[in-house]
């Protein structure tokens, strides 16, 4: 596959900690070549310690644009102690609750992308329901219970631009292969709101345009 990232930046993006396959994150960082920067900046639902955001993070930057990387750093329900994707070492122990932010900021700066991705720390809703800048690209990749998928669908994807791409991650139309929320609660919605139309897949990612 070709790839919109040099050497050095697939380097970083493959290194970095988190939750995105490699050949995933080339997928996203090609969504986010193709997408229209004329339209508005990206954002992306679900930071964690900046693993996507060194997907999105160059693209943006030679699009003369910026990804706005909404989290409120404090873990989703899986990532709590005692669930199947929980690392005990990014609890803050003063507080007793999971703080992704120092990861996230240390990871974008070793990336030297701290002029093209914007920190938004709070709770994806608290943002979404101000927010009023038209998006070029959305990646949800947020809390994948049913209510937080949910509230992601109906908040955000009214932001994007007609023309702007949607990108969804952990869609499983296989119960068999994961939870079932960003399939059930986004993926599927947005194809029955006639919305939106399927551009490519990839493992579990999907792009889709927004038409309407
Ligand atoms: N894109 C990341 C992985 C995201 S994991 C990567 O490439 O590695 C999901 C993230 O969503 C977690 O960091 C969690 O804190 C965040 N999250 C879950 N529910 C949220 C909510 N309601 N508001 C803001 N962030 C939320
Ligand atoms: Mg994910």
């Amino acid at each position: 596959m070709t790839t919109p990232l040099t050497e050095r930046e697939l380097a970083i993006a493959r290194s970095a900690r988190g939750f995105m396959p490699h050949d995933e994150g080339l997928a996203l960082a090609a969504a986010a070549t193709s997408a229209d920067p004329t339209l508005g900046p990206f954002l992306e639902v679900g930071g964690y310690c900046g693993k996507s955001a060194c997907y999105l993070g160059p693209p943006a930057a030679r699009a003369g644009t910026v990804l706005y990387s909404v989290d409120h750093h404090r873990g989703s329900e899986e990532n709590q102690p005692g669930w199947e994707w929980h690392e005990p070492d990014l609890v803050d122990s003063r507080v007793g609750k999971m703080d992704t932010l120092p990861f996230f900021r240390r990871t974008i700066h070793d990336a030297g992308l701290e002029d093209a991705v914007v920190a938004v720390v709070g709770p994806s809703a608290a943002v979404a329901r101000h927010w009023s800048t038209p998006l070029s690209l959305l990646f949800i990749d947020g809390g994948h219970g049913v209510q937080p998928a949910r509230d992601d669908y109906r908040l955000w994807t009214p932001q994007l631009a007609v023309g702007g791409l949607l990108v969804i991650h952990d869609v499983f139309p296989d119960p068999a292969d994961g939870g079932r929320p960003p399939y059930e609660e986004i993926y599927l919605p947005a194809l029955e709101s006639g919305r939106f139309s399927e551009v490519s897949a990839t493992g579990s990612l999907r792009v889709l345009r927004r038409v309407r």
